[in-house]
Order: structure tokens, then sequence, then C-alpha cells
């Protein structure tokens, strides 16, 4: 990837735009701290106008066959697999993840996009013949508009992935909004997007922040909005949306457990563990950051954990050769440390320290966090209650399976947690009683495969819609329900017909 500045732009009904408004704000290598490129901070007057552009084409779109219209989506995916490295560098440039995971990322989006060409199939609706003489029943699952899509930093393609292939494949029409943190990956994405003859207007992306988004609230042009961000980011969508009543999606933050039992396979725990906490640099939100584990092997744990965090190298996300590549910016650096000020001050025992970890020269600027181990963590204390998004790893003893699964249920948060056993009974009982929305067995990030839905509960979730699987479709449409009288026009009038009681409590209804 050539090191040009990059300059982002907005994408408005087959245009590539400037910000009219001027104003742009610094993109950064959190590899290196160096600027390189500027992102809009799009007015609500250009949010709109990507708005109307959507509605423009929504007619034509929405009215196109399926087929035709799926041939876009094949073409999507075609694009990926073609040019999967191209778009893990994007990644691994402005957000900074490493280079491995980047292609990791894209590599879940070509999924999804397997799945989103079973849309037809999805989208097929349901009949009742017979409700009376002459009268079937159809479910038809119709689009419904324009809606509007919000991502995080964290997840530039995979939340591409969750909301733009459904929506417009379904024949809803887009605007999207990445991150200012991450922007590049959709940048390159839209080219690819525009090169497979995509109507224009179908696909529009507006960057920015706040006023970008709220300009949506109120314009009858938008069916619904989707996020993918921070629980107070969900709720403050959800109230501004919901008065106007948009349809919404909003996925939210998290803070996962892992429950280690006694009988746990401790390399394939320990390989979890690393992968989970410290992959991406902690900065998922299937991320594990509390870990229960029972006293037998406590120590045990702690042990091998140090022994292998120790071991894990950081360095600039684009270097094949490291592990862990840095946080996203200098603000969430800030954050992390004062975490771990917090969990000193709460009297946890920092076992391993991760700030100011060693570093090549090139990165001395960078927002690196090395990896960070807290034992004898307290549930209550704030290092295990709140989400830090870096890669600290509280860990707690338990009793038993009933105390992980107590600190589990007294949490806020409920978007993923997994156990580590052999043991059939913890299994069950863990699937049964932990009240997360996503949970792993033997498995350190627990994020369900695209055919299934994917979502917490409780705090995670604002709302009860998820993305994913047949839960996309069924947030991207709406079920409109015929009822369908035939006459036989050569036979007349069927004056009988209200006499039939069904046909009356149908009419009735
Ligand atoms: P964030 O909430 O700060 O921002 C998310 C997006 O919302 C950004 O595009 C931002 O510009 C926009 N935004 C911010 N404040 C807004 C407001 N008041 N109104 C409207 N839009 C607003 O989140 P982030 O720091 O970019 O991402 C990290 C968070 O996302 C973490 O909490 C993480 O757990 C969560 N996340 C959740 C999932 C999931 O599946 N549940 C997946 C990835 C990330």
């Amino acid at each position: 990837m050539s090191s040009q500045y990059i300059k982002i732009k907005n994408h408005i009904n087959g245009e590539w735009l400037d910000e009219s408004n001027g104003q742009y704000e610094p993109l950064k290598n959190p590899s290196t701290g160096a600027v390189i490129g500027e992102v809009p901070l799009s007015s609500a007057e250009t949010s709109r106008q990507a708005v109307a552009a959507a509605a423009e084409a929504f007619p034509e779109w929405s009215a196109m066959p399926l087929p035709k219209r799926m041939d876009f989506i094949f073409k999507m995916h075609r694009a990926m697999v073609d040019n999967h490295e191209m778009l893990a560098e994007a990644i691994a440039v402005d957000q900074a993840k490493h280079i491995a995971e980047a292609r990791g990322e894209v590599g879940r989006v070509i999924e999804i996009l397997q799945m989103a060409c079973s849309i037809p199939s999805l989208m097929q609706g349901e009949t009742i013949q017979g409700i009376a003489n002459n009268i079937n029943g159809r479910v038809i699952k119709a689009p419904l508009g324009v809606f509007c899509g919000v991502a995080p930093f964290n997840f530039p393609a995979l939340v591409f992935g969750w909301f733009i292939p459904f929506a417009i494949g379904t024949g809803n029409t887009f605007v999207y909004k990445p991150s200012t943190e991450s922007p590049l990956f959709m940048q390159r994405m839209m080219d690819l997007i525009i090169e497979t003859g995509l109507p224009k207007g179908v696909v529009n992306i507006v960057h920015g922040d706040r006023e970008t988004v709220e300009a949506w609230y109120d314009d009858e042009n938008v069916t619904g909005i989707c996020l993918v961000g921070s629980t107070p980011t969900a709720k403050s969508i959800a109230a501004g949306a919901g008065k106007y009543g948009k349809k919404t999606m909003l996925l939210g933050g998290a803070k996962n457990f892992l429950l280690a039992m006694e009988d746990a396979p401790m390399d394939l725990l320990i390989e979890n563990v690393l992968m989970s906490g410290y992959g991406s640099a902690g900065q998922r939100c299937l991320a594990v950051s509390n870990i229960a584990v029972v006293e037998e092997i406590y120590d045990e744990f702690i042990e091998r954990l140090l022994e292998a965090s120790k071991n894990v190298t950081v360095g600039d996300a684009m270097n094949p050769d490291v592990f862990m590549g840095p946080v996203i910016s200098a603000k969430a650096k800030e954050r992390i440390h004062h975490y771990i000020d917090l969990g000193i001050e709460a009297g946890a025992k920092l076992a391993l320290d991760g700030r100011n970890p060693e570093l090549p020269e090139a990165n001395q600027d960078g927002y690196f966090v090395g990896p960070t181990v807290f034992t004898d963590v307290t549930p209550c204390m704030p290092i295990a209650k709140d989400e830090i998004f870096g890669p600290v790893l509280s860990v707690m003893k338990v009793g038993c399976i009933n105390g992980g699964l107590r600190m589990i249920r007294n949490h806020e948060m409920g978007n993923g947690a997994c156990i580590f056993t052999q043991n059939s009974y913890y299994t069950e009982k863990f699937i049964n009683e932990a009240d997360v929305g996503m949970i792993g067995v033997n498995v350190g990030v627990c994020a369900p495969h695209p055919y299934l839905p994917f979502g917490g509960i409780k705090g995670s979730l604002v709302g009860n819609n998820k993305v994913q699987g047949k839960d996309a479709i069924d947030f991207f449409t709406q079920n409109k329900v015929a009822t369908i009288r035939t006459v036989d026009p050569k036979a007349g009038q069927p004056a009988a017909a209200n006499k039939d009681s069904s046909v009356r409590s149908c009419v009735a209804g």
C-alpha cells in the first residue's frame, strides 16, 4: 500500500465528494502516531443529502428482479475475494488491527457475503391455501426504504458486512457512516462496489460524528438506523430515533467473562486467553477481560498465563512477526492507563504491567499498551465492572461453577461468555444459565458464524434486533400479509361468499 496522503471523501449519489463545510479531522496511523490523511466531519445538510439520494434510488432498486439484485451481491463477494490483501491492509493502516487479524476480518466478511447470497431463499414468504372458498393468504417479505448505519472503529469491514449486503440485498437503499478513526476500509470497498455497476444512490457514505447521525432522526425519508458501538451511543440513538418512530438495531458494549473449570484443557485455555484477551489489542466486543478460575487450578493458571503473556510481542500492525498492534488512539491509551491506576488503587495485584512496552524506534509515537494482568480481582472493582477495551485481564478466584455464573448474572453487560471444561454437566449448565447473548465452550472468541444471529443481551443490546442470519432479513424487511379472493370472471359475482363464516371473520378481523 502506498504511503500517499489519504483524503477520505463522502460518496453520495454515485459521486465522490469533498465535504462542502470544509471541516476535516486528521486521520492517524496508530502504529506510528503519524498523520496519514484526513476525514470529513460532514454537516447535517450533507448527511440529509445522502439520505435524499438513497430515497431517490429506492423505487427502482426495490423493484429490480431479485436475481438481478443478487448479482451485485455475488459481484461484491468476488471483488472481496480478489482484493482480500488490499482490503486487509486498509484496516491494518488506519485502525492498526494486526495484519493477520485484518486478513481474518476480511475473510469473515467474505463468509457473510456468502450467507447474504442466500437472501432469495430467506426472503421467501409463506402462503396458506383455502382459508375459505377461493380465498388464500400470503405473507410477503418486502423492503422498507432507506436505512442508515453507524460503525465503531474496531470492525470497519465486519460491520459493513453486517449491514449493507443484507439491507440492499433485501431491496432497501443505504447510507453508511464509518468511524472517523477507521474510514479507509469503506473508501476502498466503495471503489470495488462501484466497479460492480451498482446503481447510483443505492449505497452512500458520509463520514462524520454525532451531528452526522443526529440529522437522520427527524428525516422522514429514513426508515431505520443501525449501530454497532458503545452502549451510551446505542441509548442515545434509541432515544433520538425512537422519538420519530424509526426502526433500530443497536448493538452496544461488552464485558466478557471466561470461566475456567478444574478440568479445563490447560494448553487450549492459555492459547485461547491470549487470542481473546490480546487479539486486536483487546479492542473486540467479544474480547475476554474477566477470567474466573476455580481455586483448584488458580495458581497454575496464573503461572501459565504470566509466562505466556510475557512472550506476547508488541509492535507495528503491519509487522507479521509481532502478535499485537497498538490501540486506536492516544486517548484510548490514556483511558487504559487510567484503568490500570484504578485497579491498583482498588487493591488488585498488578502481576504484569503493560504500560510502556519496548518498541522499535519507528513506533515510539504509536499508541501501544502491552499485555497487562491483574490477579486477586473482585467483581466490584472498576477493572472488573467497566469495559476497558484494551489488553488488560482481570483474574478472579471462584469456588465452583455457581460462583462464576453468579458473577456473569450480576454484571450489567451480557455480550459473550465462555467456559473451558471437558465436563458435559458444566457445559450444559453454563449454556443454560449464563445470561449472555453468545456463549463459547472451549472457544475463546465466541463469535457466531454468519448463518446465526450475532448480538448480546442486557446492557449489550438496546432493543431486540441482532445482526446476521435470519434476524438480519427480519430487520430489513416488513411482513405484508395479503388475503386474496379469486373470482371466476366467467361465473359472475360470487353471491354466496359472505355467508361463509370464515370469510366474515377475515373481514371483521
Ligand atoms: P462509539 O460508541 O464511541 O462510536 C460508534 C459510532 O457511533 C462511531 O461511528 C461514532 O462516530 C458514532 N457516535 C458516537 N457518539 C454518538 C452519538 N452520541 N450519537 C450518534 N452517533 C455517535 O464506539 P467506538 O469507540 O467506535 O467502538 C467501540 C465500542 O463498540 C465498544 O463499546 C465495543 O464493545 C462496541 N462494539 C460492540 C460490538 C457488538 O457486537 N456488540 C461490536 C464492535 C464494537
